[in-house]
C-alpha cells in the first residue's frame, strides 16, 4: 500500500498515483507474470485480484472460476474482460455484471462504481455548472475508506484517472461557463 490515502484531498483528487499503484486497496501478491496477453486481442493486460471476479461475475459464472491468476483486458474493441495467463475458461462482458467503462459507450455507464458517477451524470452536472465535483467527492469518499474500487470497479482499480480523463474531455464539448 503506498500512502496517497494519507495526502490532501485535493492531491488525491488530482490522481497523482500512476496507473498500476495499488493507491489505498490491499493488493494480493502472486508469482504470476506482472502482464498476460489477452487471447482474443493479443493486448498486453495487468493482473486482476481474484475477489474482483468475485464480486463482478454473474452469479452463474462464478462456478467457472478456477484458482489461477487472472487478468484484465482493457482493449475498448475486445468483448474479454478477465483471462488467465494458464489454459482455463475466460469472461467476456456478457458474463461479467456490471458494464465495462472502457468497453461500452453508454450514457448509463459508470466512470466511477463505487459512488454511481455514470456518464450522463457527470454530463448533467458539467452542462448545468461548467465543472464537475466528481473528482473531489470521490477523494473525500477515499481518504474516509470508503471506496471500493477492488470490488467494483471491473479493472480492480481506482477510477479517478478514468474519472478525471471523462470530465476534461467532456468539458471541451460542453465549454465552462
Ligand atoms: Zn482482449
Amino acid at each position: 500500500m503506498n500512502s496517497c490515502c494519507t495526502q490532501p484531498v485535493e492531491v488525491i483528487a488530482a490522481d497523482q498515483h500512476r496507473s498500476g499503484e495499488s493507491c489505498c486497496l490491499v493488493m494480493e501478491k502472486t508469482s504470476a507474470p506482472a502482464r498476460a496477453e489477452c487471447p482474443v486481442s493479443g493486448t498486453l493486460s495487468r493482473k486482476v485480484q481474484s475477489r474482483t471476479l468475485e464480486h463482478l461475475l454473474k452469479p452463474e459464472k462464478l462456478g467457472a472460476r478456477r484458482d489461477v491468476q487472472y487478468y484484465y483486458c482493457k482493449e475498448p474493441a475486445c468483448t474479454v474482460v478477465y483471462f488467465s495467463n494458464e489454459d482455463v475458461p475466460f469472461f467476456t462482458t456478457e458474463h461479467v455484471a456490471v458494464k465495462i467503462f472502457v468497453k461500452d459507450q453508454g450514457a448509463e455507464v459508470p466512470v466511477c462504481y463505487c459512488f454511481d458517477w455514470i456518464r450522463a451524470r457527470l454530463k448533467q452536472q458539467i452542462s448545468e455548472t461548467g465543472k464537475s465535483t466528481a473528482a473531489s467527492e470521490i477523494a473525500r469518499e477515499i481518504k474516509a475508506g470508503r471506496c471500493v474500487c477492488d470490488i467494483k470497479n471491473p479493472k480492480g482499480e481506482c477510477c479517478l484517472g478514468d474519472v478525471n480523463l471523462f470530465v476534461k474531455n467532456a468539458m471541451l464539448v460542453v465549454p465552462p461557463l
